[in-house]
C-alpha cells in the first residue's frame, strides 16, 4: 500500500465492519481489519439472513409498555429477561419505552428507511462482485399469522412499510398453501413481502467480503483491542491484549464496529452509548432445508424460518441478559419445538443450538458516522436485527463521508 494512502483501522470483522474494510479498500485507504476471533464469528455468523429493507418499523412501537409485562410472564414469549439482569438493563429499558411515543417513532422509521434505502439491489451486486451469487436469494418473505386479529396487533408495521413504499400481498389460507405447502394449520393469514431477499449463507458472505478485502491488499489482525487513544497529532493508537506497542498501531482513522462489544472501547473514551445486547437464538436442523422455499416468518412468535445452503435456520428471541451469562439452552429448545409444531418432517432432524449477541439501540437507529468531537474516529454501531441488511449502506456513508471524492474503485 502507498504511504499517501490514509492508514485505517476497523476494529470489529462482523458484516458490518467487513463491509466497511472492504468498501474503504475500494477508494483506496490502507486498511487493517481487526478481530479478536475468526472474521464473522460473531452476532453476524447465525443471524436469519434476511435482507428487509422494508422493515422500517422500530422495535419499540406504540403500546410496547402494556404488553411487556405478559410477555415476561410468559415463558414462550419471544422476549425475555432474567430477573437478575433487571437492575442493569432498566435505564437502556426506560429509553426503549421513551422511544416508542409516536412522535420519536415516526423519526425513527424516517431514519430507518433512508438507510435501508437500495440495500437490495447493492448486497446483490455485492453478492455477484464478490462471486457468491448464489447467497443472494430473491423470493420474498412470507409473513403468517393464525387469524386477521394477530395480523391487526401488527397493523402500525405494515402501515409504515406502506408508507414508505414497500408494498404487499394478504394471503389467506389457500393462499399460503399455494406458496408454501408445508405450512401447518395453526397459520391461516399471510402477508407477502415480494421485494425482499436473503442471504442464505451469512458466514460464507462475510467471508467472501473479507476475501476480497485481503485480496485487493487489505490486512487483517486477529487481536483483541483494549483501548484506544488519541495521540494528539490527529493519528490514534491502539493497544491490543499481547501486543507491544508497534508503529503499524498507529492511524490516522479508527471505526469502531465492535458489534455489541463496542462499549468497552468507547466508554473509557466518554463517549457513553445506550447499546444494549439483544440475546437471539437459532436452532439449525441438519436437512429440511426444502421445508420452505423462501424466509418464511412467524410473525406472531417473531420467528424467522430460513432455507439455509446448509440447513433450516430458525431464528428469534430477544433475551436482554448482557454480554457474560452463559446461553440458555431453553430458548433454543423452544424454537426447534415450535418449528417442529409448524412444520411436519422436522421431528427426526438433529439440530444445533446458537446464541449472538444484536447491539441494539433503544430507538432501533443504529449510530453511523464520525464521532463528534474525536476527530479521526468513527462509529458504526448498534445495527440490532438489521445489521446484515443495513451493512451495505453503513459501508458506503462511512466511506463517502471518510474518504469524500476519493472513488477508486479497484
Ligand atoms: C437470531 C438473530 C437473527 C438475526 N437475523 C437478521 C436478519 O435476518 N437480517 C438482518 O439484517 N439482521 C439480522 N440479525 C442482526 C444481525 O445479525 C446483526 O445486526 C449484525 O450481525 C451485527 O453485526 P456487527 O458486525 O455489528 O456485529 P458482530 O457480527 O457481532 O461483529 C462484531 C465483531 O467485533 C469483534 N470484537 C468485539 N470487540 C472486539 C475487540 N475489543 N477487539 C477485537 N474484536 C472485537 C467480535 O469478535 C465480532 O466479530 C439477527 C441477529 C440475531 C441474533
Amino acid at each position: 500500500m502507498a504511504d499517501a494512502e490514509p492508514r485505517v483501522a476497523v476494529v470489529g470483522a462482523g458484516v458490518v465492519g467487513s463491509c466497511i474494510a472492504l468498501a474503504l479498500r475500494k477508494r483506496g485507504a490502507a486498511v487493517t481489519l481487526i478481530d479478536r476471533d475468526e472474521p464473522g464469528r460473531g452476532c453476524s455468523y447465525g443471524n436469519s439472513g434476511a435482507i428487509s429493507p422494508g422493515s422500517v418499523a422500530p422495535l419499540a412501537m406504540p403500546g410496547v409498555l402494556s404488553s411487556v409485562p405478559r410477555m415476561l410472564l410468559d415463558e414462550e414469549s419471544p422476549l425475555h429477561l432474567p430477573l437478575a439482569y433487571l437492575p442493569k438493563a432498566a435505564p437502556w429499558l426506560l429509553r426503549f419505552v421513551a422511544s416508542a411515543q409516536p412522535s420519536r417513532v415516526a423519526v425513527s422509521a424516517a431514519r430507518l428507511a433512508a438507510l435501508h434505502a437500495g440495500a437490495l439491489d447493492r448486497h446483490e451486486a455485492l453478492a455477484r462482485e464478490l462471486g457468491v451469487p448464489e447467497l443472494f436469494v430473491r423470493r420474498g418473505h412470507l409473513h403468517l399469522y393464525p387469524d386477521a386479529r394477530a395480523l391487526a396487533k401488527d397493523a402500525a408495521g405494515w402501515r409504515l412499510r406502506e408508507h414508505y413504499g414497500y408494498p404487499f400481498r394478504r394471503l389467506d389460507r389457500d393462499g399460503i398453501l399455494a406458496m408454501e405447502p408445508r405450512v401447518g394449520a395453526r397459520y391461516q393469514v399471510g402477508v407477502f413481502v415480494a421485494d425482499h431477499a436473503t442471504i442464505v449463507n451469512p458466514f460464507r458472505y462475510v467471508q467472501a467480503m473479507v476475501r476480497a478485502f485481503t485480496a485487493r491488499g487489505g490486512r487483517v489482525r486477529r487481536e483483541d483491542v483494549r483501548a484506544l487513544a488519541n495521540l494528539g497529532d490527529g493519528r490514534w493508537r491502539l493497544a491490543s491484549a499481547g501486543t507491544a506497542d508497534a508503529a503499524d498501531a498507529h492511524f490516522d482513522h479508527v471505526v469502531i464496529a465492535a458489534g455489541a462489544w463496542s462499549r468497552r472501547l468507547l466508554d473509557p473514551l466518554g463517549l457513553h452509548l445506550a447499546l444494549e445486547s439483544q440475546r437471539g437464538y437459532h436452532v439449525q436442523f441438519q436437512g429440511g432445508r426444502d421445508t420452505v422455499s423462501r424466509t418464511v416468518v412467524l410473525a406472531d412468535r417473531k420467528i424467522f424460518v430460513t432455507p439455509m445452503e446448509d440447513g433450516l435456520r430458525v431464528g428469534g428471541t430477544v433475551e436482554i441478559g448482557g454480554l457474560q451469562r452463559p446461553p440458555d439452552e431453553r430458548r433454543a429448545a423452544i424454537l426447534a419445538r415450535i418449528a417442529r409444531e409448524t412444520f411436519e418432517g422436522l421431528a427426526e432432524l438433529a439440530s444445533t443450538p446458537w446464541m449472538g449477541h444484536r447491539p441494539c439501540m433503544p430507538d432501533s437507529v443504529p449510530v453511523i458516522g464520525p464521532a463528534a468531537g474525536r476527530p479521526g474516529l468513527w462509529l458504526a454501531v448498534g445495527h440490532g436485527h438489521l445489521g446484515l441488511t443495513d451493512s451495505i449502506n453503513t459501508a458506503h456513508s462511512i466511506a463517502s463521508a471518510m474518504l469524500g471524492a476519493r472513488s477508486v474503485a479497484r
